[in-house]
């Protein structure tokens, strides 16, 4: 848990370096706003601490939150691992049946595409070398496999423990991690103010030339 402690600080460093680096090539997005608020970054106590709650598009505070959340999710994934085996093991598991699972066709298409007939009528005389769905019948035939046993109450209990501490632990790097930030306030502000700021300054004018002129009115 030590060395991981004691490199909190230089990880922090070394991902607001990595931020600042990106930020110049940063350009507003023309797509349409997003609907919903993004769970990662709206009341986000990381983006608070680092100044980047207010007046920031979400893009950037995004890159931020998000490079934030990889130190985290690397310390939790290692202390893990270390001290918390039953977790750690379901966690496992869990990845492997991930990657075991069938392939199918129908999965990841286009709105458009869902729910139509995936193969072509097969002509006499001309068989297709493979089929879309006989590539998801053999894909489901390798994916079966036994159910796991279930856990006895003990199990439960004991993995929920694991699961809480595993918890505190990611609350307790993330409130590092805040107060750590505090060191980067100000350089971060910088880097704003020349590379975010103007930029949208410049919507605003634009915005503001199309309501000026007559075009806009027909
Ligand atoms: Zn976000």
């Amino acid at each position: 848990m030590n060395t991981v402690e004691g490199s909190v600080e230089a990880r922090v460093s070394h991902e607001v370096d990595r931020w600042l680096a990106w930020l110049p090539r940063w350009r507003p997005g023309t797509h349409r706003a997003r609907v919903r608020l993004c769970q990662r970054c709206f009341g986000s106590p990381i983006l608070a601490a680092a100044g980047l709650e207010v007046d920031v598009p979400h893009p950037v505070q995004h890159a931020f939150s998000m490079r934030m959340k990889g130190i985290i999710d690397l310390a939790v994934d290692d202390y893990t691992a270390r001290n918390l085996p039953m977790l750690h093991r379901e966690i496992r598991l869990a990845e492997e049946r991930k990657a075991r699972r069938p392939y199918r066709a129908g999965e990841g298409l286009d709105p458009e595409f869902l729910g139509l007939e995936l193969d072509p009528e097969p002509v006499p005389d001309q068989p297709f070398l493979f089929t879309l769905t006989g590539l998801e019948a053999d894909a489901a035939a390798e994916a079966a496999e036994p159910a796991p046993r279930p856990f006895t109450m003990d199990e439960k209990e004991a993995l929920r423990e694991e699961v809480r501490l595993a918890d505190d632990f990611a609350k307790q790097l993330g409130r590092r991690i805040c107060s750590e930030l505090t060191h980067h306030r100000e350089r971060i502000a910088v880097a704003v103010a020349e590379f975010v700021e103007p930029q949208i300054e410049d919507l605003l004018a634009d915005l503001d030339r199309e309501l000026d002129s007559p075009g806009w009115l027909g």
